[in-house]
């Protein structure tokens, strides 16, 4: 396997487009946060021109690169990105500029898509949303849309009641903060509006 390889395979990062050049890691402070920077390449022919659809032809320029930061799974304890220079290119056709795209993160964001599925694997442990952005160096607001893209919540709308409201304490798991758990549901419904964890 070419070194090239093993930095995609290392870092998961699922595009072969990327490429890594020499001295392509280094330690930067941000924020006055030691990360650990990866700095990669993004280029290829693009099949189309993305702002008129044109074929890719001979009218088509290399027209230098943009670059983002792409905030990457932890490495080795330490907070880590990739910074990707991404190829932009020149469509004679329409006289507009455009970047490649990259599978590794969607258009516009910021956040790795395995950043993405590893903070969706966290919200699976009995852990704070607070808890789980800091652990993954993104703010609260990214682990609650995650969460909502991810898995198919329940929204509690706590300035709205039912009719009918029907309400009973029982046991529920072991790791519940209270002895009993109290469970509130519509009674005409029989659709759960709540569990809070303790029944006072
Ligand atoms: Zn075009």
């Amino acid at each position: 396997m070419s070194n090239q390889n093993y930095i995609i395979e290392m870092l998961e990062l699922k595009d072969n487009n990327i490429a890594f050049e020499e001295n392509f890691y280094y330690k930067e402070k941000i924020k006055n946060v030691t990360h650990k920077v990866f700095e990669g390449y993004l280029s290829y022919q693009p099949l189309c021109c993305s702002k008129c659809g044109v074929v890719f032809d001979e009218k088509f320029e290399k027209h230098g690169f943009i670059t983002s930061n792409i905030k990457i799974p932890d490495v080795a304890g330490f907070k880590s990105i990739l910074r990707l220079h991404k190829q932009r290119y020149l469509c004679k056709h329409c006289n507009k500029a455009f970047t490649l795209k990259s599978n590794i993160c969607d258009f516009g964001c910021f956040i790795s898509n395995n950043t993405k599925w590893k903070i969706a694997n966290d919200l699976r442990q009995k852990r704070s949303e607070k808890d789980i952005a800091i652990a993954n160096n993104v703010s609260p607001n990214t682990v609650e849309r995650i969460m909502d893209s991810y898995y198919n919540t329940v929204k509690i709308y706590k300035n709205y009641l039912p009719k009918v409201l029907s309400f009973d304490d029982f046991k529920s798991v072991k790791s519940a903060d209270g002895a009993m758990s109290f469970h509130l549901c519509n009674s005409e419904t029989g659709q759960t509006i709540d569990i809070v964890e303790d029944r006072l």
